[in-house]
Parts: structure tokens; sequence; C-alpha cells
């Protein structure tokens, strides 16, 4: 296992496991599942699902099956299938050879629906979709009865096997449970089980015209591959009953209990798949793995590792009460990880021009500059230092209120592993007035960042060698959403409040040449600017593309605790 860098906190979970284990339930196993749908690509409140049941399967010398709930073929891809399973394995878990399907069991889920019916738990209800609705009642009303409620098993029986032989059109009958339409429950109250589909499934096929519910299919297929520990969100806590009342009364070889827990939700962004994939199909981002977006496979292009992310998993805890978690926690668990394994380089995105007078024409100098202070084996590069460079545009100001310490006329800095320079003219645009080169000067004598003569300056800038930088492009990211909680405006318009700035696009940046060749996905430090990974659909060999991962410290807290000062 890979999940050794994180350590597990107790959480109810954990607790209830530890307890089962002590009485020797189920002999001691622990078997659990992580069940996605596939009709979308996962998100960070999945990887949440995945490390718990993933993990507390490990931690018990138990297993995790990997089942995809594909109960709805008219929402359903391949594509899906695939990436989820991507998705999971670059998360670092294994489901070894325990990749199942719902779509396996279709021939059991039949069989045993037939015997419920046989054993008149169960019948064929020809009420319409909106009759079925009005018939169930509310919450403070109680449901009436179906009119078929009453069918004969002998003709429930025959209809059901005419309903999955093809013999009626879509929504001319469904196959309901028995139970209680006057329960306070309304998930008692004769679920449907069965519906006709006459859908292709990316599975099966057309074998099948009739398709069961998730409510159905859930519960029996956990107990078909032996689940101990059914894992999932608080919204199924209702169904529970459900799900218990299905396993009591089918001879199934074992019956899982469900545990709720309640589902991550983050500030800024959303999470539904539903949602995700409107902004996927109206063009507010460009994919599914866009690096704006909160699914894992947009984490992963945008540079996020595997194991910040599942330390977030850990940190944000396990409970049964919903909340709202702070991206930025999500963002400290990257930095924190990157932190310590992000080889440091130079890159400027926004460049100045900058000639040092006094520098030789045509000399070159390699200087020492270290990859990575957090990890002394990542060693030292070369990086050349000449007479043009490209200083950070914002580094400088010719006018410098009082706490700006950077260049501007007449002030002395240090160059990153280089030289002390002075400013000592601007050139200006003559139509615009715009600054477009800087005139410096140099002292020899502070080769390394020091002075003999022990003189001070307050900033440090990173810079590139005009004549040696390689172009790049940069896509700097921000939240997806402008409010912490985009869902307030109503579940229509969560649009409202997508932030038209999440992306910026800069062309012209200037990178230091040890990034020739630089690998997609490899995530480095710009030095003072924050995180950036390669793209790895876009960039290309002397085309480089690079995703801002995170910055180096987080804007948004300080604005914040401006806005409450
Ligand atoms: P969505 O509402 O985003 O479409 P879903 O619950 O329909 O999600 P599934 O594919 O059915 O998606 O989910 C697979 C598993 O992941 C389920 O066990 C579900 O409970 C869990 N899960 C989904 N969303 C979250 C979340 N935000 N936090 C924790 N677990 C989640
Ligand atoms: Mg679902």
């Amino acid at each position: 296992m890979t999940t050794a860098d994180v350590t597990p906190f107790p959480n109810f979970i954990r607790h209830l496991i530890a307890e089962d284990l002590k009485a020797n339930k189920n002999e001691g196993r622990v078997v659990t599942r992580f069940p996605p749908e596939p009709n979308g690509y996962l998100h960070i409140g999945h990887a949440k699902s995945i490390c718990l049941n993933f993990g507390i399967a490990a931690e018990n010398g138990g297993i995790c099956n990997l089942r995809f709930d594909d109960t709805n073929p008219t929402k359903e891809e391949v594509e899906y299938v695939e990436s989820i399973k991507a998705d999971v394995r670059w998360l670092g878990f294994d489901w070894g050879d325990r990749l199942f399907f719902a779509s396996d069991y279709f021939g059991q889920l039949y069989q045993y629906a037939e015997q419920l019916t046989q054993a008149g738990k169960a019948y064929v209800c020809s009420l319409s979709p909106e009759e079925i609705r009005e018939y169930r009642g509310t919450l403070t009303e109680p449901g009436r009865d179906s009119p078929y409620r009453g069918r004969p098993v002998a003709e429930n029986l025959d209809l059901f096997r005419r309903m999955r032989a093809g013999e009626f059109p879509d929504e001319a009958h469904v196959l309901r449970a028995k139970i209680d339409m006057a329960s306070p429950n309304l998930n008692l109250r004769d679920p449907v089980l069965y519906r006709i589909l006459h859908a292709e499934h990316h599975r099966t096929g057309d074998q099948w015209c009739i398709y069961p519910m998730y409510d159905y299919a859930h519960p029996l297929s956990d107990a078909l591959e032996g689940i101990t520990h059914s894992i999932c969100t608080l919204e199924f806590e209702d169904h529970r009953p459900l799900y218990d009342w299905i396993l009591d009364e089918l001879p199934v070889p074992c019956h899982p209990q469900q545990i709720e827990f309640a589902r991550l939700n983050l500030s800024y962004t959303v999470m539904s798949k539903r949602k995700l994939l409107k902004l996927v199909n109206e063009g507010q981002v460009r994919s599914w793995d866009d690096p704006r977006m909160p699914t894992i496979s947009g984490m992963r292009r945008r540079g996020y590792p595997p194991e910040a992310i599942r330390n977030f998993c850990e940190r944000i805890g396990v409970g049964r009460r919903e909340n709202i978690v702070d991206l930025a926690l999500l963002e400290y668990c990257v930095r924190e990880d990157l932190n310590k394994h992000a080889p440091r380089v130079m890159g400027v995105l926004r460049p100045l021009r900058v000639v040092i007078d006094n520098y030789p024409e045509g000399r070159v100098e390699e200087l020492e500059a270290v990859n990575n202070p957090e990890d002394p084996a990542a060693g030292t590069r070369k990086v050349p230092f000449s007479r043009v460079l490209y200083l950070e545009r914002e580094d400088f100001l010719e006018d410098p209120p009082k706490k700006f310490f950077r260049l501007a006329p007449g002030r002395e800095v240090r160059l990153r592993y280089a030289y002390f320079i002075k400013c000592v003219g601007v050139v200006k645009d003559e139509q615009t007035g715009e600054v477009v080169e800087l005139r410096c000067t140099y002292d020899p004598e502070t080769r390394g960042g020091y002075a003999p003569d022990g003189r001070q300056v307050k900033a440090t800038l990173h810079w590139v060698s005009a004549a040696h930088a390689l172009k790049a492009e940069v896509r700097l990211y921000d939240r997806l959403f402008l409010k912490p909680n985009p869902g307030e405006a109503g579940d229509a318009d969560f649009k409202t409040y997508f932030n038209p700035h999440s992306l910026q696009t800069l062309k012209s940046c200037r990178v230091e040449p040890s990034l020739a060749g630089a690998a997609p996905g490899s995530v480095y430090q710009f030095e003072r600017q924050g995180y950036f990974c390669v793209d790895a659909a876009d960039s290309k060999d002397g085309a480089l593309i690079f995703n801002r991962t995170v910055t180096l410290r987080d804007p948004w807290a300080k604005i914040l605790q401006a806005e409450k000062k």
C-alpha cells in the first residue's frame, strides 16, 4: 500500500470496525467497496470515499472492491469507466482482481425479483410515473395503495416475465416492492425495483430491456460480493431500512452493514457530477480534466500530488455532520507536499528587460543554484547569467511606496545566486510612457549574493538570462466560483457565481533553460511565484505550457484577514 505516508486519525467508522473485529463479527473479515456510477468523472468528494473504503480495508487486512453501479444505461459511458479506473489507481489504490459491475449480476438480480414476486413481496404496477408519484403521498400525508397492488402472484409473474421479454413499451409497467404505503419513510412506500427501458447498455448490449433500480441493485450487489461494511454518504440513511428489507426478504449469502458518513463539500466549487457536466457541456471549462475542476483528473493535470489529496482526505476526518471544508486546507496540503519534493527553478511570468551596462557583451557565467533547500540530495544545477536579463515586471516601481523594497531607480537589490545590481536608468515607450527596459550596473565583488564590505540589500529577485531563457505559456488559475457556497444561488443558477477570471493565460513568460524537455506532469517551484506543473495535454518540447498548481502563500487568506480588520 502506498498510503503509509498518511497518519490515520480515529473516526467513528474505524471505531465501529475495531469493535466488530473484537467481537469476531464476519469471522474477522473486512470487505468494503467503492461503488461509483459511471456517469461522470470522479471528484475530490469521491476521493474521500475511496481513501476511506480502501484505507479501512488495508488497515484491517481486508479487501476493497471496485464496483461500477451501472444500472442506468442512458447516462453511462465507457469513457467514464476508464477514467474512474485511472483515477483510483493514480490515487494509489489497487482493487486487485476485484473489478465488478452491477451489470454482472443482472441475471441473479432478475431471479431474486421473481422470487420476491412469487413470495407476494413484489407486484407489477401499471400506473404511469406521474401517478406513482401522486400516490406516494408526502412527508406529512400517507401514500395510497396502487390499484394494482392486489394483483395475484401468477399475474404479476406473467407480466414481469413479459416485461423482460420486451412485450411492453417504456413506462407501461414497473415492478414494485410490496411494503407499506403508509410508512413514515417514503422509501418504504412500495419502491420501484425494476423499470422498462429499451436502451442499449455499455456492457450487456440489448440483452435487457428492464433494468433494476439503484436501491434494489445496490444491497444485493453488496451481498453477492460478501461486503461486510457498506460505507456510503448520509443521504442514504433514509434508504437503509429498504437496504435491510431487501436483504431480509431474499436468500442472500450475507447481510452487509450499511454505515453512513457526511459527504465532503468544498468551498468555492461544486461537486455534483451533474453540475460539473454542465460546466463542461456549456463551455465554462474546457473539459472534465480542466485544472480548475474539482475532479481528480483536473487536480492531477493541475499538479496536485496524490499524496497531498490522500493527506487532505485524512485530515478532514470522517463524521456524521455536513459541513463545508475550506479550499485553503486542500491547497495547504498541496503546498506542504510540493515544498518537500518540487525542484526550484526561476521563471519570469511578466518579463521586463534589464541591461547590465557594465557587464561585458558576449560573456556568459554559469552560476550554481540549489535545486531544493528542503532536500540536500537534490543537488545543484547551473544557471546562465549574461548582460541582458528579464526580471519580473512587478518587481520594479519607478515611484515606490514606503514598504516596497524591490527594485527602483537608484536602488540596489540582489539577484538570486548572482550579483547585486543597481538601477541606473529607465527606458520608456515614447508613446505610452510604459517602462520597457531598465539599465542597471552590477557589482562584480558580489558574486554569489554577498558584498565583501558587508552592505545589505532588502530584496532578492528572480531572473532569467534573455539569450538563454525559454519562452513559455503559463496558465494561472483561481477559484472556480466567487462565493464559498455557489449552491446558495439555488440549484438552477449555480453558475451565477462562476468566476470569470478563473483562468488567466500568460503567453510570453520566460523560464530558465534547465526546463527544456521537462516531463509532462512534473511540478516545479518557480521561486517566489508558486508551484507550476508542465501541462500533460498541451505542453510540447519547444512550446512549454505550465499550469499554476498553487501559489506560495494564499493571497485570499490575506484579503479575508484584511476584510475582518
Ligand atoms: P454526485 O452527486 O457527485 O454525482 P454520487 O453520489 O452520485 O455523486 P456515485 O458515483 O454514486 O456519485 O458515488 C460513488 C461513491 O462516492 C458513493 O459511495 C458516494 O456516497 C461517494 N461520494 C459521492 N460524493 C461524495 C462526497 N462529496 N463526499 C464523500 N463521498 C462521496
Ligand atoms: Mg449516485
